[in-house]
């Protein structure tokens, strides 16, 4: 090992014991699969709670060895190098590990200080030009660590599915609230250190670590991972109050501390994953570029929201995702994303100004150019609202009878809105037909893709204030080739 893995802060070179305390208390991820590689995770943090935001570590930089294994015993080793876990990240570690096999399942494991990291199982993707078997993947949000346990993750990891996505919230940024049935250390969060240390918080949790270690993951941020209801570079208001150079901090350590510790490739979130000729998932991040919400936000009933200028993705992202949808890479078009993407609108016609009714002619241009191009299969996938939904997309929402051309399936939560309910009517189905679908339980959705059909269930565990509860498939539907809609 490097001899400055030995240099303690203020303290110069010294002889350290022969163990130092056990590093891997985060667990270890992946995630962005390609058909050669794969991105794997870990942070060296043998006390991720500290105030300072470094977990722990000796002020140096630490040599960590990490290794790639076709099987769970590391008896066949396929990839492996050494990287540097630099103090700089807060000893996060991000390697892409690359000369795999396209389409083909591993084991990942790191070392470092004398100790060995828990094993991850990831897999890559098919080939661009390979038709693909069936495969199945998972998509959730909005994990509050205060609205109860991870046990909806737990259940993701027994799943043993090929992909994970993740659509954002999956940190909360408020501090504690008395009364729940866990709590947030420490205030409302706000610097580098803050951020890092509730990282440090949610990934102690032995769930979410099981669901990372079961496969490799494709995340996305939305507003909680930063502050509530941010718009671009604008605060939906000055709660707390903050000058414009804090906030400007705040947000910038947000986004560090994001990119720190999750398996991403690349700074840039909006992506695309191909699964061969079978899937494209569009990654989308609606929050970085988006105008302000209109009308200052929550729901309204506002004029401003249908300002055809307006827009939640930018004119850059826009552009990426038409010409990529016109590419018709694979059978299916996912595309990932954070916010409610159908209409949907009150009786006294308000609707949510953070959604995409806020940025109407945004999903307007979004729709008509799939349409346009001809793409057979888009299927919007959607975080945020805490509960399930499965939606018609219309091409003219005030007429029940235009044509649907496309579908949108919300998962719910991870904990956040607490342990849910049976409640399946549909909020709003008067106003907004094309709505077919709801429900109050906390989860996930598994979707199981082929080439002529997607098989979706929505799946409720009973509850999150309590440990251990099971999961149930609440509802299924199957989507079919060449026919828009649930
Ligand atoms: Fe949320
Ligand atoms: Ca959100």
């Amino acid at each position: 090992m490097d001899r400055r893995t030995f240099v303690l802060g203020g303290l110069g070179a010294v002889a350290l014991p022969r163990k130092v305390a056990y590093p891997f208390t985060l667990g270890v991820a992946s995630g962005d699969p390609a058909p050669g590689s794969v991105v794997l995770w870990t942070r060296l943090a043998p006390s991720p709670l500290d105030a300072d935001g470094y977990g722990g570590m000796p002020s140096g930089d630490v040599r960590v060895e990490w290794q790639v294994s076709k099987t769970e015993d590391f008896g066949s080793l396929v990839a492996g190098g050494t990287v540097t876990a630099r103090r700089a990240g807060a000893h996060t570690v991000r390697v892409v590990a690359g000369g795999l096999k396209a389409d083909a399942e591993y084991y990942y494991r790191f070392r470092a200080q004398g100790h060995l990291s828990p094993v991850g199982r990831t897999r890559t993707t098919p080939a661009a030009g390979d038709a693909g078997r069936e495969f199945t993947f998972l998509f959730a949000s909005c994990a509050n660590f205060e609205a109860g346990y991870f046990t909806a993750y737990r259940r993701m990891a027994e799943e043993r599915a090929d992909l994970v996505l993740h659509l954002g919230d999956y940190i909360y940024e408020g501090g504690p609230k008395p009364g729940h049935v866990r709590q947030h250390l420490g205030p409302e969060i706000r610097t580098l250190a803050d951020y890092r240390r509730r990282y440090g918080q949610y990934k102690t949790d032995p769930d979410l670590q099981a669901a990372h270690a079961a496969a490799p993951w494709v995340v996305v941020p939305d507003d909680h991972d930063v502050e509530d209801d941010f718009a671009g570079t604008s605060r939906l208001d000055n709660i707390p109050a903050l000058s414009a150079a804090q906030w400007q901090a705040r947000r910038a350590a947000a986004y560090r501390a994001y990119f720190e510790h999750q398996p991403l490739r690349a700074e840039r979130l909006y992506r695309r994953i191909r699964w061969g000729r079978l899937a494209t998932f569009h990654m989308l991040d609606t929050r970085q570029f988006r105008d302000p919400q209109a009308c200052g936000g929550l729901w309204k009933a506002c004029p401003d929201a249908n300002r055809p200028a307006r827009t939640i993705t930018g004119a850059a992202q826009e552009a990426w995702l038409l010409d990529g949808l016109g590419q018709k890479l694979g059978a299916w078009d996912f595309l990932g994303q954070q916010v409610f993407f159908a209409r949907q609108v009150n009786a006294r016609g308000a609707a949510n100004m953070d959604a995409w009714d806020g940025y109407r002619a945004s999903r307007d241009r979004i729709q008509r150019g799939w349409v346009q191009r001809g793409v057979r299969n888009p299927v919007v996938l959607t975080g945020d609202i805490h509960t399930a939904w499965a939606n018609d997309l219309k091409a003219d929402y005030a007429d029940p009878d235009s044509a649907t051309v496309g579908t949108e399936l919300v998962c719910t939560s991870i904990t956040s809105r607490g342990d849910g309910s049976a409640t399946a009517t549909i909020p709003n189905k008067a106003n907004n037909p094309h709505l077919k679908f709801y429900s109050d339980r906390r989860g996930y959705s598994r979707a199981t893709v082929g080439a002529t059909s997607v098989r979706v269930d929505f799946r409720g565990v009973d509850a999150v204030s309590r440990r251990g509860a099971a999961v149930r498939t609440v509802r299924s539907f199957t989507l079919r080739d060449g026919r828009p809609g649930i």
